[in-house]
């Protein structure tokens, strides 16, 4: 089969490797329809992360070809989903849908190691398949599933811990594919105002179109716009979708008391000069999650059938696999406005 693989610094190819096998009893085998890119899909392009060899992606739906005998859940000929993130498949953790909390340590996901073979490709290979894999609702639309496997459960997790309350004033930093979701997702809280804080003028317009308030940062001013722009107080919650240190501070800088900051910006930092005294005198919360895929589904697969949430168009670029070094190379320059690339097979 065809899939992409990591060859190193910025450098990717659709390559000819083994078609995979069934990976246990609890496993399928999925033929893959669509694909997208991930910003974090860049860290390993960019080099120093991920081993030459490493097939890479993890959003990924499809059709299940193949299924071992003790699954239950998907049959042969269903369109899926695929989460992400995969663990152990048995511990608890894993069988309430958390795989990020394996207490087996078996956190993992797709294409991101030689061991666990990436999305983008013609077939992927799913171990505990209850668990990670679903049937695609009805009415839930094929590139909202791609997003529901990993941008839009990581988005949804930036809201639900950011404490939105009816009426509350919101501040999002970073306008990417997470960044947006996130700012749909907010919206289900009803928050009188949500101010949106990125760089690149696409994106503060997409977040405009949205409803929000742009916020553009590149005065590096963005704390000091939205706290004249809420006349000294600050906001009630703060999103961080960048994962710098800076973003960081600035989401638990422009809280007013008692607020909230989530914190969902890959951030793996162990040197972030917390401001102690101020989260201590404003009574702040900090909250800092990586997704568990499939631990939001309950909630989102009712929220897109019914139309209580409605997520703008993210994919700006859609390609073949066999396009894959120029989708690589788009999505990374961002060039001719790229903001998601989405492969279809
Ligand atoms: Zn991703
Ligand atoms: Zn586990």
């Amino acid at each position: 089969m065809r899939a992409v693989c990591y060859l190193g610094d910025r450098s990717v190819a659709v390559e000819n490797v083994p078609d995979p096998v069934l990976p246990g009893p609890d496993g399928v085998i999925v033929a893959i329809s669509a694909t997208a890119i991930c910003g974090s899909d860049l860290h390993i392009y960019h080099g120093g992360l991920g081993a030459p060899g490493t097939r890479l992606g993890h959003e990924c739906i499809g059709t299940v070809v193949e299924a071992g005998p003790a699954v239950s859940g998907v049959r042969v000929g269903d369109r899926v989903l695929v989460s992400a993130v995969i663990g152990c498949g048995h511990c608890d953790p894993c069988r309430r849908g958390d795989p990020v909390l394996c207490a087996q340590g078996a956190t993992a996901a797709f294409g991101t190691t030689l061991e666990l073979p990436g999305a983008q490709a013609e077939f992927i290979a799913v171990p505990a398949a209850d668990l990670f894999v679903r049937r695609i609702p009805d009415g839930v639309r094929d590139d909202d599933a791609v997003l529901l496997t990993d941008v839009l459960a990581t988005g949804y997790l930036g809201a639900s811990m950011a404490d939105i309350t009816p009426g509350a004033t919101v501040a999002i930093f970073g306008l990417g594919p997470v960044g947006l979701m996130a700012l749909a997702c907010a919206q289900l809280f009803g928050p009188a105002q949500i101010f949106a804080v990125d760089l690149v003028p696409e994106r503060l317009a997409r977040a405009a179109a949205m409803g929000a308030s742009p916020i553009d940062a590149t005065g590096g001013d963005a704390v000091a716009q939205i706290v004249d722009a809420t006349k000294g107080r600050g906001v009630d919650a703060a999103i961080e979708a960048v994962g710098h240190d800076q973003t960081v501070l600035d989401a638990v800088g422009v809280l007013a008391s008692g607020g909230t900051a989530s914190v969902i910006g890959v951030n793996l930092s162990s040197g972030l000069p917390y401001p102690m005294g101020l989260a201590f005198l404003k009574r702040l919360t900090l909250r800092a999650a990586f997704a568990s895929v499939p631990m939001t589904w309950p909630a989102l697969f009712p929220l897109l059938q019914s139309g209580a949430l409605t997520l703008p168009e993210i994919f700006t670029h859609r390609l073949s696999l066999d396009d894959a070094a120029r989708g690589y190379d788009l999505f990374d320059r961002r060039l001719d406005g790229c903001g998601k690339v989405l492969f279809s097979l």
